[in-house]
């Protein structure tokens, strides 16, 4: 049973553009959004949380996650104050309501996944595509030291695209919800081996027969062109071997209704904050945007062990973007892509989940990351001590 929580007295923003309605209350009845509004008055039986002028806004999306340190193996059978501290940690102290897993062991996240729908576990909603995708022999260099040798050869890597397809709707069966390839694979530090374009395609085209949404990692020019021929949907990253992705190359990248998750702060992170290194990166990603490209919000944490989102944000600003055009990112353009997974709006009859922020993030994205509240269907998964 989803407990009714009514948040009072907030500024509330009910979704990108949206005009800010002060003085506010979004009441949740039975895990939905029941009413929102100045003149929305609070039940008498409801939970009353006082947002004291803080700015509520919808509950975020994070469409690139992983869910494989090891606090998550044991998910079918830890204890339940032990996985909400990693979800909370990870995720909902972080305004998270609804992530896109990108490749994980489905023997941890759908008992994770499981024990979170059942009420067990307060936590987000979690989409996930299960095992990625490699080309043959293209495990990446950074991921293949964490597989124990005798699961190397069972990661899938089809050389054809029968084996993809047969592979693909394996995954689907198991219970993913979208499907993740590595159409460029850094096997070495430098060495990118890219993925066929009819293995991608094979893999695509199953994925989108069950009404299914591929990503993909695509590392450099040659990866990125594979994946958008093959027709995947997302870019998990920009290429960060930038060499040859020029202005009218992203514009052919936007033209196929590509969107793309930037990570940003898990280039700077994992390898280099250097301008020499990551301003092409940047360039790729305002390019892209300025083209018309669509953004969703991710940043790769669980491989990024650093979970704040501080850095994201003041990133996503250098590119171009603000309050706003990000808010949409974390909200209205990935409930696009994943109808029904997770909120857009808050309006009567949405998700009811939300975020309550300090400051005034449509001014000054940094706020979006302080986070003083995140609720997803009427349950207060997460409060700032
Ligand atoms: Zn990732």
């Amino acid at each position: 049973m989803s407990p009714d929580l009514a948040v009072e007295n907030g500024t509330v923003c009910r979704a990108p553009g949206a005009a800010a309605e002060r003085r506010a209350t979004v009441v949740i009845r039975g895990g939905r959004v029941a009413k929102v509004g100045t003149n929305a008055t609070v039940p008498s039986d409801v939970e009353v949380v006082d947002a004291d002028g803080r700015t509520v806004v919808p509950g975020f999306w994070n469409c690139h996650v992983h869910f494989t340190e090891p606090r998550w193996a044991p998910a079918a059978t830890a204890p339940r104050e032990a996985l909400e501290r990693g979800l909370r940690e990870m995720l909902t102290r972080w305004g998270f309501t609804t992530v896109v897993d990108l490749g994980s062991d489905p023997r941890s996240t759908l008992p994770l996944r499981r024990r979170i729908e059942s009420g067990e576990i307060g936590g987000p909603a979690i989409l996930t595509a299960g095992p990625a995708i490699y080309p043959p022999g293209g495990i990446p260099y950074y991921v293949r030291d964490s597989i124990p040798p005798d699961v190397v050869d069972r990661v899938p890597q089809p050389a054809d695209p029968e084996a993809a397809a047969a592979i693909a709707r394996e995954i689907l069966a198991l219970g993913a919800d979208v499907l993740k390839l590595f159409t460029g694979s850094y096997v070495a530090r430098g060495t990118i081996r890219p993925m066929s374009e009819p293995v991608a395609r094979a893999v695509a085209d199953v994925a989108h027969a069950a009404g299914r949404r591929v990503f993909s990692h695509p590392s450099n020019l040659e990866g990125t062109q594979v994946a958008m021929r093959a027709g995947v949907d997302v870019l998990a990253h920009p290429p960060d071997t930038a060499e040859g992705v020029d202005a009218s190359r992203v514009r052919e990248i936007v033209s196929h209704g590509v969107s793309m998750t930037p990570t940003l702060k898990m280039f700077a992170a994992t390898v280099s904050r250097s301008a020499a290194y990551l301003d092409p990166i940047l360039e790729i990603v305002r390019e892209f945007r300025t083209g018309g490209g669509e953004l969703l919000f991710g940043t790769d944490v669980g491989y990024l062990t650093d979970y704040s989102t501080e850095e994201e944000f003041g990133l996503l600003e250098r590119v171009g973007l603000d309050g706003p055009a990000i808010l949409r990112m974390l909200t209205t353009a990935p409930a696009g892509r994943f109808p029904g997974a997770g909120p857009a709006r808050l309006e009567p009859g949405a998700p009811g989940d939300l975020v309550l922020l300090d400051g005034d993030p449509m001014a000054d994205p940094s706020a979006f990351a302080r986070v003083r509240l995140t609720v997803r269907s009427g349950r207060v998964v997460y409060r700032s001590p």
